[in-house]
C-alpha cells in the first residue's frame, strides 16, 4: 500500500476507555500516522492516562481550551462552579512536567500540507465554536491549505468552500476534490455530542485523499464509573450514554 493513512484524534477528554478503543481501531485500520487536534484532558477522570497514550503516539498536538484551562488559567472565577471544580481537579492528578508539556503546545499545526487546529483558524487562541457554514466562512480566510482538520464543538461535520460559497455537509465518507478547501470537524474521541455515544474520529488516505469517519464503541459504564468513584459530577456521567 502506498500513501499515508493518517488518524486525527480531537476532544479525547481524559476518557480512557474510549482512547484505548479507538486506538485498537487505528491499529485494525492499518494507521500510519497520528494528528491531535487538541483537548487531551477535562471533563473524564483519566487524565494522565490520557496524556501518557497520546505523548507516546509522538505525533503533532495542538492545544484544546481545556488543556489551556488546565495549565495556564489562574482566575477560575468566570467558570461555571462544576467546569471549575473539573479543573482543578485535573490540575491534582498531573506533575509539574505534564502541565509544562500542556502549556507549551501550540495553537496551529502545519504538517505535510495538511493545517491542524482545535476550534477555529480565524483567531485560534479565542476558541470559537462553528456550528454553521457562516462561521465557517471566517475560517476559510486563514486557512492556507486545502486540508484542514479540527474539533471542539464534539460535533463531527464537512465544511466544503468551493469559488463563492461555503457549504456544511454531514459527517460521510468522501474524496476530496481539487480546487475546492474543507475544514473538517473529526468529531469527539471521549465526549461526543451529536446523539450518538460511541466514540469519534477521522482518517485520512493520503493515496486516493479520502477522508472517513469512524464511530467506535467502547466500554462506556467503566468510564461512567471511574467519573462517580472520583466524585466528579454526575452529569458528566450520564452524558457519556447520551452522547449529548
Ligand atoms: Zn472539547
Amino acid at each position: 500500500m502506498t500513501g499515508k493513512r493518517i488518524a486525527i484524534l480531537g476532544d479525547i477528554h481524559s476518557n480512557l476507555e474510549a482512547l484505548e478503543a479507538v486506538l485498537a481501531d487505528c491499529a485494525a485500520e492499518g494507521v500510519t500516522d497520528y494528528l491531535c487536534a487538541g483537548d487531551i484532558v477535562g471533563y473524564n477522570a483519566c487524565p494522565k492516562e490520557c496524556l501518557e497514550k497520546i505523548r507516546s503516539l509522538g505525533c503533532p498536538v495542538v492545544m484544546g481550551n481545556h488543556d489551556h484551562y488546565v495549565s495556564s488559567v489562574q482566575n477560575l472565577a468566570d467558570f461555571n462552579p462544576h467546569a471549575a471544580a473539573v479543573i482543578e481537579w485535573t490540575r491534582e492528578r498531573l506533575d509539574e512536567e505534564e502541565m509544562e508539556y500542556l502549556r507549551s503546545l501550540p495553537f496551529t499545526a502545519t504538517v505535510a500540507g495538511i493545517t491542524l487546529v482545535h476550534a477555529t483558524m480565524d483567531k485560534p487562541m479565542d476558541f470559537g465554536y462553528v456550528f454553521d457554514h457562516l462561521q465557517a466562512e471566517a475560517n476559510f480566510i486563514n486557512q492556507k491549505t486545502q486540508l484542514c482538520f479540527h474539533g471542539h464543538t464534539h460535533c463531527p461535520m464537512i465544511y466544503e468552500k468551493q469559488i463563492g460559497a461555503v457549504y456544511r455537509i454531514d459527517a460521510q465518507d468522501m474524496n476530496l476534490t481539487m480546487g475546492r478547501k474543507y475544514f473538517i470537524n473529526v468529531g469527539s474521541v471521549g465526549q461526543p455530542r451529536d446523539g450518538d455515544p460511541r466514540s469519534a474520529y477521522v482518517i485520512y488516505e493520503t493515496a486516493t485523499r479520502k477522508v472517513r469517519f469512524r464511530r467506535i464503541e467502547y466500554d462506556i459504564a467503566s468510564a461512567q464509573a471511574r467519573i462517580r468513584e472520583a466524585g466528579l459530577p454526575d452529569r458528566l456521567a450520564d452524558r457519556l450514554a447520551l452522547g449529548q
